[in-house]
């Protein structure tokens, strides 16, 4: 289940709305205690890596993201500073909707384990200037597999 305040979904959607048609990411964080998530834009550095080196990047900002690690780094020491952490991750779907995709279960897993067992994977969907759903998964034990979440948008 992921917790997110509606003044945060809506800056998720203004940022993937501005990132078109490249994809937007990322981080969410939950403070000391509680289970309400934050978020935090990252900068895509897919359209830098796949400029450089497309063949181990075949992919550009439109099919995928890649948040930069010394961001990741700062959000998680900053997050865990005030006795929270990383809750989530999220990005957008350009021109298609939300859901799982193979490529984001891929780069969700290290090896054949969650990389972030815990972590909720928001994905957003808009189609031009258009917003549309919005799904969050997360890892299932059970299933050995992501499932959806139930997100619950807070006022
Ligand atoms: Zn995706």
């Amino acid at each position: 289940m992921l917790m997110l305040r509606a003044a945060d979904l809506d800056a998720i959607f203004q940022q993937a709305l501005q990132e078109y048609p490249g994809e937007c990411c990322g981080i969410l964080t939950t403070g000391a205690g509680g289970d309400l998530s934050a978020m935090h834009k990252c900068r895509n550095l897919q359209d830098e890596l796949h400029a450089k080196d497309p063949e181990q990047y075949p992919r550009d900002a439109r099919t995928a993201y890649f948040i930069d690690s010394g961001e990741l780094f700062r959000i998680v020491n900053g997050a865990e500073k005030s006795g929270g952490g990383v809750s989530g991750f999220y990005h957008s779907h350009v021109d298609c909707d939300a859901y799982f995709s193979q490529e984001d279960k891929d780069r969700a897993m290290a090896w054949d384990e969650p990389a972030y067992p815990d972590a909720v994977y928001l994905v957003v969907s808009v189609y031009g200037d258009e917003r549309r759903g919005y799904k969050a998964f997360s890892w299932d034990d059970g299933h050995a597999d992501f499932i959806e979440v139930e997100i619950a948008v807070q006022p």
